[in-house]
């Protein structure tokens, strides 16, 4: 099991073992998105609103 910090709240936050980078995973605690950016070690950081501006 691998877990990392929550950046909202600081509560740790349990990661599946076959977690991939880019995955939105939810803060138990909080309830914050977040996105990981890593997962060797295990680095969250809070995923981005949902851009609705994709472009042309
Ligand atoms: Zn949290």
């Amino acid at each position: 099991m691998t877990a990392a910090n929550c950046v909202t709240c600081g509560d740790s936050v349990a990661l599946p073992e076959d977690v991939e980078v880019g995955e939105i995973v939810d803060c138990g605690s909080c309830g914050t998105e977040l996105e990981v950016l890593g997962v060797d070690p295990a680095e969250l950081a809070e995923a981005p609103e949902l851009a609705e501006d994709w472009g042309e």
